[in-house]
């Protein structure tokens, strides 16, 4: 074993031993450890410094008790998070998540995601992620008002617009930042606009920052395709999920002249072949906040399946996971596969379990992952920070050409490094590479911290 690998294990032993339950954190440090070997060789200096050491150990976790009152005037207790994973790069910068699975396994999974992620935007912003175990559906508007109030009441003190900016993520879109945007404000008596990103566009929120993940996703997985002469026009699509990446996923791979077949949500998968009405999902997700099986009653021909894991066995060219992590099994890949998909593009974050991912790779189906092909948004949010400093708001026309030039320098910079480290078609190996080299440097310029 070379010294590289014999440290990756060391480390991959560590945080096991450290955290035995934190099974999803330890998936992601390996997919992202088990692809750097090439840069560990290169600089023995990162060994000697515990430069992996100090990257799987967050800069610092907030934990915290949030208490609300329901609608009947019962007293809640949820538990609220925030992980700061580095801020090397720029400020601590990440989605809160609003879900009942929301633990500290998660968040740090996720943060430590974000990390590299928002390294590969070349955008200065460091990684972290927070939420709460609470869950949305199915509460008033007062409930969710109230509880985001009492959750700012203590996140506040942890955040700033050159410290930490939080943005959505599941169960956190519009309507929740501004909640968390009016607490923050009324506590610390002054209008910080950059704090928050994923703002409406009336009190300084970024023109295509809703639309960026899934329009990012679909501007990585054209390039990806472009590169193999693969035209999106009339491909058929399948899309996991109905909220806000996988919405404007659809409305891109539309645009494309793709044929996009399904949408999903936590109960089931609607499969219509005439090709998803976005609009109806739109309205039904959007204004009616209901559940996709409601597609159906309008649209006929559709069909609606319990259970979401059924989306993988309807036949498709490519494969868009946009709803959550672990969507895709090793079971879900082979039946992706044997039905002749041609590329994975993922929209959520590690919707792909590892195994799965090995065998789309053995498989020769091309692969965006994750922290490559969803950074569309997380870098618009760095837009909207920067629109915020300067106290002006860009175009739609303006963001979108920039969101474009991002993606396509993500795209290459991956593809580079998979050419020269990896598999030439290897972008996991890639962007962990680009992501890696990029965190690792600055951080060895900073000193011990
Ligand atoms: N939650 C999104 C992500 O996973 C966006 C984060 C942000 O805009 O800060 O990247």
């Amino acid at each position: 074993m070379s010294n590289s690998n014999a440290y990756v294990e060391r480390i991959l032993d560590l945080v096991a031993q450290r955290d035995p339950d934190q099974k999803q954190f330890k998936d992601t440090v390996t997919e992202v450890l088990k692809t750097i070997a090439p840069v560990l060789d290169a600089h023995p200096e990162y060994e000697q410094q515990k430069l992996l050491e100090r990257l799987v150990e967050p800069e610092r976790v907030v934990s915290f008790r949030v208490v609300w009152q329901d609608d009947k005037g019962e007293v809640q207790v949820n538990r609220g998070f925030r992980v700061q994973m580095n801020s090397a790069l720029g400020p601590y910068k990440g989605g809160l998540r609003f879900h009942p699975s929301v633990c500290l396994d998660i968040l740090k999974f996720l943060a430590f995601e974000q990390v590299f992620k928002n390294a590969l935007t070349g955008l200065p912003i460091g990684g972290a992620k927070g939420g709460s175990d609470f869950d949305p559906h199915g509460k008033s508007d007062a409930e969710v008002m109230r509880f985001c109030q009492s959750f700012m009441t203590e996140l506040y003190r942890h955040i700033g617009p050159d410290v930490d900016v939080p943005a959505g993520d599941i169960g956190v879109g519009g309507r929740e930042i501004g909640y968390l945007f009016g607490q923050y404000k009324r506590i610390r008596d002054r209008y910080d606009a950059g704090v928050l990103t994923g703002k409406r566009i009336d009190y300084w929120g970024s023109l295509a920052r809703t639309e960026a993940t899934g329009y990012g996703l679909l501007y990585f997985v054209k390039n990806m395709l472009d590169a193999k002469g693969i035209d999106l026009k009339d491909k058929v699509v399948v899309v996991s999920g109905a909220g806000n990446v996988a919405q404007y996923a659809i409305e891109k791979a539309q645009a494309f002249g793709a044929k996009v077949v399904t949408c999903s949500d936590s109960n089931g998968y609607v499969y219509d072949p005439n090709g998803i009405d976005l609009d109806a999902v739109k309205e039904i997700k959007q204004v009616r906040r209901g559940r996709i099986k409601e597609y159906v009653e309008t649209h006929p021909q559709a069909e609606y399946h319990e259970g979401c894991k059924g989306v993988w066995t309807v036949a498709c060219d490519i494969a868009l996971p946009c709803a959550t992590q672990r969507e895709i099994d090793l079971e879900s890949a082979k039946t992706l596969v044997a039905n002749g998909v041609t590329a994975v593009g993922e929209g959520a974050n590690m919707p792909s379990t590892l195994d799965a991912i090995a065998y789309f790779q053995e498989h020769k189906v091309l692969f965006a992952p994750a922290k490559a092909a969803n950074a569309g948004g997380v870098a618009v949010s760095a837009l909207e920070m920067a629109q915020n400093s300067e106290r002006l708001q860009w175009t739609f026309e303006e963001v979108d050409e920039r969101l474009k030039g991002i993606m396509k320098n993500i795209y290459t910079q991956a593809k580079k490094n998979a050419e020269a480290y990896a598999d030439p078609d290897d972008l996991v190996a890639g962007a962990n590479i680009t992501a890696f080299s990029n965190v690792a440097e600055v951080m060895m310029a900073q000193g011990l911290v």
